[in-house]
């Protein structure tokens, strides 16, 4: 009879990365089952928000003409998807038909903004059990981690799901298109943490470190096409552009500041297919080497069946054997260890939930958000995220946004729609009316610059605004313009 083990066969899009036969079990020491499965609850509440508009708005198209439509389609939005529809968009329906390609932006945006609103409820029940909180992240030496994923919706799970970390204070995420975080931005935010740690703002931070993340991603199944656009689906491009990045970020710190000054550094890379990883394991200066790794898809297929106990000493085992004496810091082998162990559950996630891979591989993304992401929303595919100050400078980033969502929307008839969406400080006197200033200009910009699709109602900006501060998030901004102009 053949094991569960045996049947797991990662490399090919006709085998998943583990396959369950029926009655089969497939479960790992190391697995954390119930966190998995509230995760799976968390999952299926997010996206039973957005899965219900098309078939809504299918409903409300069958009746628009009828005597009652109005009073009948805030019933029917009420009941299906937990929020009513702006009349504006509905009571001309009798005469001009009605506007399903707005409405399915609204939608979108609206259900977006549930799931913002919702984030404390909904992410309650998991978010103390992750493996690796702050207390662990101290206890490695970290006063700060500062992670760059790509921009690419398909990493957007990061935190939660394929690295079992809880969010807090010491934890930051800001997502750059193939990883390729902005060095001077970085080096102020740099600094901007070493000024709180002097200043004691830091808990732990008189003795921790700074670290900083580079994720890149790659696919495991279709290499040449599912991996990461920036990049031109090339792995080696991918590894080697973080790699460099990280180092110029320690060189830009050393220049500046003066040697030890520089930040830990860690890579680390994702298969977006299983969620699994590849952690690049850092020498005695913190170099990253693409060459030196250890993958935890290898590492669950050899210590599935094992105990607990086994299991681990097998992942700290293969640790050692990949470092090749590169000089690794206890703090960053146990942090590490901890990444390659919780992962285990990913993938066991993948494998119960997406049958060992994602059924769609590629891009799923919702809408695109153009400015500053929100990082309430950690789940997969959510949206793809164009990270700019200005549309000029983020111009290539929109562009491959406008690209993917020509296959995911126009292509079925329904617009883009983008969230233009800025964060500003309360405690900054007039920093929420430049915020909104900043919003309308950037939409004025992206309107311009796909001129065609803003003419044929294909393009759907809507503006909001949060507080870094304070409790206002992802208000919606009304533009006054446009309204009157449709
Ligand atoms: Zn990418």
């Amino acid at each position: 009879m053949r094991t569960a083990g045996a049947l797991c066969q990662p490399e090919s899009l006709d085998n998943p990365a583990c396959v369950i036969g029926s009655g089969q079990r497939c479960e790992h020491a190391l697995v954390d089952q119930e966190l998995n499965r509230r995760l799976y609850a968390y999952e299926n509440q997010v996206r039973g928000r957005f899965s219900p508009i098309v078939d809504t708005l299918k409903t409300l198209s069958a009746f628009q003409h009828e005597l009652d439509f109005v009073a009948r389609a805030q019933r029917v939005a009420q009941d299906k998807l937990g929020y009513t529809l702006p009349l504006g968009l509905l009571e001309n329906a009798w005469s001009a038909g009605l506007d399903l390609r707005a409405l399915h932006s609204y939608c979108v945006f609206r259900s977006f903004k549930e799931c913002i609103t919702q984030t404390e409820a909904d992410q309650m029940p998991w978010r103390d059990r992750m493996l690796i909180d702050a207390a662990f992240i101290q206890s490695c030496g970290y006063h700060t981690l500062d992670i760059s994923p790509c921009a690419d919706g398909r990493l957007q799970g990061l935190l939660p799901f394929v690295f079992r970390m809880a969010s807090n204070d010491a934890v930051y995420v800001k997502a750059y298109a193939g990883a390729l975080f902005d060095v001077e931005g970085d080096v102020a935010d740099w600094t901007q943490r070493e000024l709180m740690r002097l200043s004691g703002g830091i808990p732990g931070g008189d003795s921790g470190n700074y670290l900083k993340i580079a994720v890149y991603h790659y696919s495991t199944s279709n290499p040449c096409q599912q991996g990461c656009a920036a990049h031109g689906s090339n792995d080696g491009l991918a590894k080697q552009a973080a790699t460099d990045r990280l180092a110029e970020l320690r060189d830009a710190i050393e220049n500046t500041y003066g040697r030890g000054a520089a930040p830990d550094t860690l890579m680390i890379g994702m298969d977006t297919d299983t969620d699994a990883i590849r952690v690049h394991l850092p020498d005695s200066e913190s170099a990253n080497c693409p060459m030196r790794f250890v993958e935890s898809a290898a590492l669950f297929h050899e210590t599935l069946g094992m105990s607990a106990a086994d299991a681990q000493r097998a992942v700290e085992q293969a640790i050692v054997s990949a470092e090749k004496s590169c000089g690794l810091q206890p703090g960053m082998r146990k942090l590490i260890t901890r990444l390659l162990e919780a992962n285990l559950s990913q993938i066991q996630y993948v494998i119960q939930h997406h049958e060992g891979r994602y059924a769609v591989i590629g891009h799923n993304e919702r809408f695109i958000c153009a400015g500053e992401a929100m990082s309430e929303l950690q789940l997969r595919n959510k949206f793809y995220f164009a990270h700019l100050d200005t549309v000029e400078e983020g111009a290539p980033d929109m562009d491959v946004g406008i690209k993917i969502f020509s296959g995911l929307n126009i292509t079925r008839g329904l617009a883009v729609p983008v969230l233009v969406h800025f964060h500003y400080s309360s405690r900054v006197p007039g920093a929420r009316e430049r915020a909104v200033a900043r919003c309308k200009r950037v939409q004025a910009a992206i309107r311009d610059r796909y001129p065609q699709l803003h003419q044929q109602g294909m393009l759907h900006c809507q503006m909001a605004v949060s507080d870094s501060e304070g409790s206002e998030r992802c208000t919606f901004i009304e533009d006054v313009v446009q309204q009157a102009g449709h």
